[in-house]
């Protein structure tokens, strides 16, 4: 079987033109042969934004670009038939597709309603400030544009429990509505981090769990994806989603991949998640994005021996989606931690030439990021296409310095020419003795990483000394494997 591949096919800033789903169908067959199989598409319902909304501030998940709600119909990245189309041509090309599902919060109420609330200390939401008092809240979601179609639902302050804007008094906080209590188990950040932003949907109430189980399957039985990611876990009542992906498996019939996001660090807390939810989902290696990053500023002094540590590509690796950067990584965005230009390859030859793992590659890697001017990772569309047709067979780890480590895949039998041998270091370069396998004896090793350098020779032993140049990384393959590569990557 070859390596699945995922990438994440959208970065912050792509222009709101309505013609992105249609740009997804024209690069499908470009993806697929690259070694892109499975794709992660931005939310593709309306929200409060309308047309220039990137998806997460969530207003109407019935409206795919079909209604004309929040100043359009048509979402950032173009209608309902587009979309549906896109779904359909990715799939029938053999790219799986994977829909972004947000249900911590909605925005952009259609109208208010009064509420007693209580404002509580943004720093420790478990601390009241004042008392409760009148507030005039915009919870009251009616959706007149769509006029009762696919559901009649409609929401009010019930199916919340706070949000973070009093119209009346024209005055922010951290509003919890009378009556309600924040979700009990959340991450514990702030005493209770079940707010995030908006209107929070409280999953204690059994009419909002009835609202977004009917629209999942109502949006599984629509657009017929391949599985989900999953926003915000961490702001959501954990057991959720064990039961929400439970209930909603048994009704598509099919026990779908989901990936989760708990954007966390602590390695613990995804742990923990993870046990809670019975391992229904896997969930982004954020600790290991944070080991990348610490990493390359470290100026060369990061133990590159510990590099995979605490990870749950180390601890948890059939749950584990590894990254480099995302959407809210990137420039200008929310979780702001982007990972520097040099460093990139090697973070990229770690998830994607490692056996363990499903990497998820960033569209804004793999293109650029136009609006803040930074070109494509040099060597990544390389880098995946090594992944799909070298990167197999047992692997062997030479993470035993502080600068210089490496591993080898030893290919199989199934892939022509599979076997690599990866070396980075993030200081001085260096050189590491690895072992191929004696089926290697006496063969040429390329790199692939550098067009220009010279090969080495596999001893009979299947030992050979491969070398790596300062902060960087060198990807060596069999001779024949790198004329494959040189001619169908430029
Ligand atoms: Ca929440």
């Amino acid at each position: 079987m070859d390596n699945k591949t995922m990438m994440q096919y959208f970065e912050w800033y792509l222009p709101a033109n309505g013609l992105f789903w249609d740009r997804c169908v024209a690069q499908a067959d470009k993806l697929k042969e690259n070694g892109i199989n499975m794709l992660w598409l931005p939310p593709a319902y309306k929200g409060a934004t309308g047309k220039n909304s990137v998806g997460y501030d969530v207003y109407d998940t019935y409206d795919l670009g079909e209604f004309d709600q929040r100043g359009s119909v048509s979402t950032k990245y173009g209608t309902r038939d587009q979309y549906l189309n896109a779904v359909h041509v990715l799939q029938e090309k053999g790219i799986e597709v994977y829909v972004d599902i947000v249900l911590n919060h909605m925005t952009g109420a259609d109208e208010v309603e009064e509420v007693i609330a209580v404002e509580n200390n943004p720093e420790n939401r478990e601390e009241d400030i004042g008392e409760p008092a009148p507030r005039t809240v915009w919870t009251k979601y009616t959706f007149p544009g769509r006029n009762g179609k696919y559901s009649e639902f409609t929401w009010n302050h019930t199916h919340f429990n706070g949000t973070d804007w009093d119209e009346e008094a024209q005055q922010s906080g951290i509003f919890l509505f009378d009556g309600k209590a924040w979700n009990s188990e959340t991450d514990d950040e702030f005493a209770n981090f079940d707010y995030l932003m908006g209107t929070d949907l409280d999953m204690e109430n059994p009419e909002t769990v009835k609202a977004v189980t009917d629209w999942g399957k109502w949006y599984l039985d629509t657009v017929h994806p391949n599985g989900f990611r999953i926003d915000a876990v961490k702001h959501i009542r954990f057991e959720f989603y064990r039961d929400w992906l439970k209930e909603l498996r048994g009704h598509y019939g099919y026990d779908f991949f989901a990936v989760g996001e708990y954007w966390s660090s602590e390695i613990d807390k995804l742990t923990h998640y993870l046990d809670v939810v019975e391992d229904s989902m896997s969930l982004f290696d954020v600790p290991l994005h944070f080991a990348f990053h610490d990493c390359a500023f470290s100026n060369g002094h990061y133990n590159m021996s510990e590099l995979l540590d605490n990870t749950l590509l180390d601890l948890k690796p059939n749950n584990a989606v590894t990254f480099v950067d995302n959407h809210d990584t990137q420039p200008g965005q929310s979780l702001y931690s982007f990972i520097p230009t040099w460093f990139k390859p090697i973070a990229y030859a770690i998830i994607l030439l490692r056996a363990e793992g499903l990497p998820c590659v960033f569209y804004g890697d793999y293109y650029g990021i136009p609006n803040d001017n930074i070109p494509a990772v040099p060597s990544l569309k390389k880098l995946v296409y090594i992944r799909k047709k070298y990167a197999y067979g047992e692997q062997e780890d030479y993470f035993d310095d502080d600068s210089v480590v490496g591993f080898v895949r030893r290919g199989d039998e199934e892939h022509w020419n599979s076997g690599v041998a990866v070396l980075m270091t993030n200081a001085e370069c260096g050189s590491k003795v690895m072992k191929l396998g004696q089926q290697f004896a006496g063969k040429l090793f390329f790199n692939a990483m550098d067009l220009t350098n010279i090969p080495v020779t596999v001893d009979e032993d299947g030992n050979a000394e491969f070398y790596v140049d300062g902060g960087s990384v060198s990807v060596w393959v069999t001779e024949e494997a790198y004329k494959d590569i040189c001619l169908n990557i430029e």
